[in-house]
């Protein structure tokens, strides 16, 4: 009798330690996490239209649009989703410390960056660029040496652009606003970062216009913490945005938020 009690014993304390193991994976695991919190947290840039920008008030774009879709998948309910500004300086600092559960940011996956958070399947092509004023005799990268350029810290744009022009005289600013309202004010004779974003500039502003050549080929991806936790989390954004790619929504993304109706854009664009 003894012994089937201690067997009983036994075997209720083995199934306990492994009910309290299983609960305590479910408390790291990010994924696990946000479903009991019921709102995804996800870094987003406010000023980098068409990617994510606030315009008569609204918060919008095709970042936005990704997240709020992540959201559908999540919870059966696109709403739940808190957006946090952030912007190429402070965004992996974000991330890290928790702030957001994940950056959906313009963020072009590169070495150095992998050492440092984890990356998805990338979900948009882009290439780095240069936006002047129409009527200006800057042709190509190199007659950028010993011009002002305007750079946003922290981006890939701001390191290339070192390399094709080493004499290039750079101005830098911590947002996309703060340095197109420079450029605006004439402070330099041209802005480099990727195609899409100079794009948004030039949709609003005929006035200006991007040079044919792209100097990079870089792909944007969503950036998760590098860490065991986040790994169920990027397995479904990984499995979400390949049925977005198949199902064609991220083209109907593109087309929404980089429409062919501006002539300007198609322009600056060429084809693509
Ligand atoms: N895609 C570039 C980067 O990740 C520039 C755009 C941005 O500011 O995020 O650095």
């Amino acid at each position: 009798m003894i012994k089937k009690i201690i067997s009983c014993l036994i075997l209720l304390s083995v199934l306990f330690i492994a009910g309290c193991t299983k609960k305590d994976e479910e408390d790291k695991d990010l994924l696990s996490v946000i479903k009991k919190r019921g709102e995804l947290v996800v870094g987003v840039k406010f000023d980098s239209k068409p990617f994510g920008f606030i315009e008569n008030g609204k918060l919008q774009g095709y970042d936005i649009d990704i997240a709020h879709l992540l959201a559908k998948r999540i919870f059966g309910n696109e709403k739940l989703v808190r957006f946090v500004e952030v912007n190429a300086s402070n965004r992996i600092t974000k991330l890290n410390s928790g702030e957001v559960d994940m950056l959906i940011a313009t963020m072009t996956i590169n070495p150095k960056r992998m050492e440092v958070v984890d990356f998805s399947y990338p979900y948009f092509y882009t290439g780095q660029a240069i936006m002047i004023r129409k009527g200006t005799d800057i042709k190509t990268v190199g007659d950028l040496n010993g011009r002002r350029v305007i750079v946003v810290l922290g981006t890939t744009g701001e390191k290339n652009i070192r390399y094709f022009a080493p004499d290039v005289v750079l101005t830098g600013y911590r947002t996309y606003q703060e340095g197109f309202e420079a450029f605006l004010q004439r402070r330099a004779q041209a802005m480099t970062s990727d195609d899409t974003i100079l794009a948004g500039f030039v949709m609003d502003h005929p006035e200006f216009k991007i040079l044919p050549q792209r100097y990079s080929q870089d792909a944007y991806a969503i950036a998760f913490r590098k860490e065991p936790q986040s790994a169920s989390l990027k397995t479904e954004v990984n499995l979400a945005l390949d049925e977005l790619r198949r199902k064609g929504h991220l083209n109907y993304l593109k087309s929404r938020w980089m429409p062919a109706a501006s002539d300007n854009f198609k322009e600056s664009m060429g084809k693509r």
